[in-house]
């Protein structure tokens, strides 16, 4: 069990920076995010694009932005729990007790949803019996490539990901990859690669095919693939890997009791307070009357929610405002140094 002051769901920019805000004022934070990396939309979704409306940063990228925010937080030293969903959450006593998927147990007077627009989830085949075998023989994503190493995989998609991972894996296990389009969406020099390699013997390439059955007990052994016109063939394999893209679900959020407006939920803009004392919700899953769904709002409303924890985290002592410039305490929570 972790006993901290503010629990945060959500790494993506606001939840980052509202670390920093509660940090300044000496709370201490732990952060859960459902993805294995860092960053929410900025990283998952477009981490070579060009932000141009972060404040005094004319211009930056998805993957630049959240690596200048892990730096600002370094100082408070936060802890990342990554690949666990927040899942419950229930009151005891005065504090909130979080289950996550892994049934790691968080409590804390203080929650602070910062969780985007839901958990990213992968999109699953949608054969009858591939859930049987899911994290078995069947994965949505690659945590270690070496798991597949000297094996027979199946490889589903046409994005970039099918490409990269077949192209990949192709090095060292018989790789065949199965896309239901003859045309991949991915980008024209891996597509090119991959052709490439299939001439070199090096990998297959089954189009315009898809997931018709799978075979086996407890993990698979072959699975059966049909084209347009109904012709169906059997590949043996050990593993198949799906890269069908990300669905995004509000998921558990929804039965945490919080009242919700169109996958939203609604605050008010004193402290973005939830219906529930002590959860507070900021970034795009929050909802207010002209609420803007950008990065710069999230960084505000993170500022003034920070304050709210406060209150609730340190109900025995009087928040007293203060600049980073001036105030020596700011200074020595961030590290300064005299001659910084
Ligand atoms: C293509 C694109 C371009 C954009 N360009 C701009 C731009 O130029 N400027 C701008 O200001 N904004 C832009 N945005 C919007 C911006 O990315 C979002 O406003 C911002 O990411 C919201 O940040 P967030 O931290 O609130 O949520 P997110 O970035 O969505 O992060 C939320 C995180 O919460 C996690 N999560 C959710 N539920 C749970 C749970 N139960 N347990 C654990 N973790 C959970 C998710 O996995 C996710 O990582 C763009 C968005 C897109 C898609």
């Amino acid at each position: 069990m972790i006993k901290t002051d503010v629990l945060v769901v959500g790494a993506g920019p606001v939840g980052l920076f509202v670390v920093h805000q509660l940090g300044i004022i000496g709370l201490k934070a732990e952060v859960v995010d459902n993805l294995d990396k860092i960053g929410g939309q900025c990283i998952e979704l477009y981490p070579d694009k060009p932000i141009y409306d972060i404040p005094a940063l004319p211009v930056c990228t998805g993957e630049s932005l959240t690596n200048s925010l892990l730096e600002q937080i370094k100082p408070f030293k936060p802890n990342f729990h990554l690949n666990e969903r927040v899942q419950e959450v229930t009151q005891d006593n005065n504090d909130w007790k979080i289950v996550t998927s892994k049934n790691k147990v968080f409590i804390a007077p203080n929650i602070i949803i910062a969780g985007g627009v839901g958990s990213f989830e992968p999109r699953k085949f949608g054969i009858e019996n591939a859930e049987k075998f899911e994290n078995e023989s069947i994965f949505y994503s690659v945590k270690n490539k070496n798991d597949f190493k000297n094996k027979k995989v199946c490889i589903f998609g046409g994005g970039d990901s099918a490409l990269d991972w077949a192209i990949e894996l192709s090095k060292f296990s018989k790789v065949v990859l199965v896309h239901r389009r003859n045309e991949f969406r991915g980008a024209e020099h891996s597509a090119e690669i991959a052709k490439k390699l299939e001439k070199e013997g090096k990998l297959k390439i089954k189009t315009p095919y898809q997931l018709n059955s799978i075979e086996g007990e407890k993990k698979i052994n072959a699975i059966t693939i049909k084209n347009e016109i109904g012709e169906i063939e059997k590949i043996e394999t050990d593993y198949v890997l799906g890269f069908f893209g990300l669905i995004m679900k509000l998921g558990p959020i929804a039965e945490w009791g919080l009242n919700l407006e169109k996958k939203t939920i609604p605050v008010n803009t004193k402290d973005f307070q939830t219906n529930k004392k002590g959860i507070f919700a900021i970034g795009d899953i929050c909802t207010y009357p002209g609420k803007l769904k950008l990065i710069l709002s999230g960084f505000h409303e993170g500022a003034l929610a920070a304050r709210g924890c406060f209150k609730i985290a340190r109900p025995n002592e009087t928040y007293r405002f203060e600049y980073t410039t001036t105030s020596k305490t700011v200074q020595e929570r961030l590290g300064v140094k005299e001659s910084d």
